[in-house]
Order: structure tokens, then sequence, then C-alpha cells
């Protein structure tokens, strides 16, 4: 990882707190000082059951709630906070978005042509409708789908081809950065795998980076350059996938990784769950710091917990 580090991050969010007001008496910490980094071309899979924050930092980094306090740079330029017209112009082609559910984030009434070209027709990037068209084409063939799919309705499609329609969108405008929130978790496990595949083929052609989020860590194994393991707002551990798989060291990414299916079915017969709860496990969250175990792998946690599970 060392070729990493001498690069210069695509993203860096640094001890982002994003905080909501819901009463006069309470406030939810949905997301408590999450540092990470997210390397041009790299996947970061971020990881953690529900409630635990992730999409709040997925909205926070496209900039639709104003950090409650840190940093979120990109590419060289601060974009937590105010910045100006140009800039957030330049942001929406160069970070997207795919969704969870494609029937929910595709007009139902809109082709796909018109729901692909979209971007194209926002950020003008086109010089006649015959260009427009070829782009849409194009972008269908590299998602897997038919130019002639460009005629059809969200509904026309399958779960999966939905999805693709959402890859397509993002990419169509070229995109530095995809932030990909839960977008196989609707789907059966074996079209996943195609989607996970799908993305993977389009980043070694694209060079775009993926900030990939996931509830679980089975998928996440197989997309991931490094990975971030975030419960109740905090990210507990952060390193490579090999670090995280093969070392695990917080108590919580130990239970996620005892969660996942084994194939094999004599392992499997032998795979223990471990449980967690945070009430009972005796950690405090905000009282740990970050640790590094070796490597880019950091942990969360206080001195005595390091030593403890070191
Ligand atoms: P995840 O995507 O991991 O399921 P979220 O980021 O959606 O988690 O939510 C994290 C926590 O913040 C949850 O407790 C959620 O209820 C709360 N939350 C998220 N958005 C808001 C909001 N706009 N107002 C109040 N609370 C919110
Ligand atoms: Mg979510």
């Amino acid at each position: 990882m060392t070729e990493m580090e001498n690069r210069e991050p695509l993203l860096t969010v640094k001890g982002l707190k994003q905080y909501f007001k819901v009463s006069s008496t309470y406030t939810v910490h949905a997301v408590e000082n999450v540092s990470f980094q997210i390397y041009p071309g790299e996947t970061y899979g971020l990881v953690g059951e529900s409630g635990s924050g992730k999409s709040t930092i997925g909205r926070s980094i496209i900039r639709l709630y104003d950090p409650t306090a840190g940093e979120i740079m990109f590419d060289g330029m601060k974009i937590g906070g105010k910045i100006s017209r140009a800039d957030s112009q330049k942001l929406r082609t160069q970070m997207q978005m795919i969704f969870q559910d494609p029937m929910a984030s595709l007009n139902p009434r809109k082709k796909v042509r018109d729901i692909v070209g979209e971007g194209l027709d926002i950020h003008h990037m086109y010089s006649s409708s015959e260009e427009r068209e070829e782009k849409i084409a194009n972008i269908l063939q590299k998602v897997g789908l038919a130019p002639e799919h460009a005629s059809r309705y969200p509904h026309q499609f399958s779960g999966g081809q939905r999805q693709r329609v959402g890859i397509a969108r993002a990419l169509i405008v070229n995109p530095k950065l995809i932030i990909a929130d839960e977008c196989i978790s609707a789907l059966d496990v074996s079209i996943q795998a195609q989607v996970v595949n799908l993305m993977k083929d389009i980043q070694q052609e694209t060079g775009t980076a993926y900030l990939f989020i996931a509830h679980d860590l089975s998928m996440v194994k197989y997309i991931s350059d490094r990975i971030g393991v975030l419960h109740l707002g905090h990210l507990l551990e952060t390193g490579t996938t090999a670090e995280i798989f093969e070392h695990p060291v917080h108590p919580y990414t130990k239970s996620l990784l005892s969660a996942i299916p084994e194939p094999n079915p004599i392992v499997e017969k032998q795979r223990i769950a471990e449980s967690y709860d945070y009430k009972t496990s005796g950690i405090d969250y905000n009282k740990g710091t970050d640790h590094l175990v070796s490597g880019t792998h950091y942990v969360k946690c206080t001195d005595e917990e390091f030593q403890r599970w070191i």
C-alpha cells in the first residue's frame, strides 16, 4: 500500500460529525468523528448495520448536509460547508451516487434514454442529438444493456437491469467518485455478484473510485481495496481488505466476520457466529482513539483495550 500512500487521496473525510437536532432536548449523533480517505480508482467499502450512519456519511459527502464538524476534501478542494457555484457545478459531475432502490430513484414516467441522458442535458455534454444518442447507447452497452433498451420505461426491467440503468446514469458524466449506497442489497444474491463484477469491470476501464456502502461484509470483500467498519456512528476499524479479513481486531469487526456464511459446508457447520452487544461489551466508543495496528490498519479503542485485543 506504499504506492497508495504516495498518491494524493481523491477524497478525505476528517473528523466528520453529523448531528441532527430532532427536538429541543434530543440530538441524534448520526456520525461521530469519522475519518477515512479514498484514493483515485480504488474502492472503499463502508460496512455497518442499519442506523450506523452509512447513508449520512454518503449524503454529507455529496453535500446534502452541512457537517456539524470536520472537513471533507475532494480532489484538493474543501467541499464541506459553503463552496462557489462553479465548484458545485464541477462536483455534480465528478461525484455521482447509485441508490439502493432503483425503482424509487428512477423516474417511472421517463424512458431510460432520458433518465440516463439527464446528466448530459444538465451539463451540456453533447453538441448534437446524434452525439447524445450515441453516448447513451455506449453507456448502456457498457453496463450490459442494449441500445434498444433506451426506449423502455423502468418498470419494463428486472431489478438487476434497473440497477444497471442506475449505474449507467451515474457513469455517463464520467465521475471520479461513485457513492454506491447499498446498491446491491435489494437484489438476489446471484444478481448481486453480477452487478459487483460489472462495477469492477467499469472501474478497470474508467478508473473511477467507489465508496461502496453495505450492511454486511460478504460482497464488500470482493470489491473493496480497503474497508471501514462503522457502528453507532463511529468508525471502529479500517484497513486493507486483507488486514480486516485476516487480522480483525475490534470485537465488533470479529462479530461481523463471523456472521458471513462459509461456502464450504464442512467449514460452515463449524462456524460460530460471535455475538456482540455494545451495551454489555464494556467498550465506550467515545473514549477510544485511533491505534495503528500495522500498515494502514487502524482500530479505534482505548489504550487498555488495545493491549487486551492485540
Ligand atoms: P444507515 O444508512 O447506516 O442505516 P443512517 O445514516 O441512515 O444509517 O442513519 C444514522 C442515524 O441517524 C439513524 O439513527 C437515523 O435515524 C439518524 N438520521 C439520519 N438522518 C436523519 C435526519 N435527517 N434527521 C434525524 N435523524 C436522522
Ligand atoms: Mg442507509
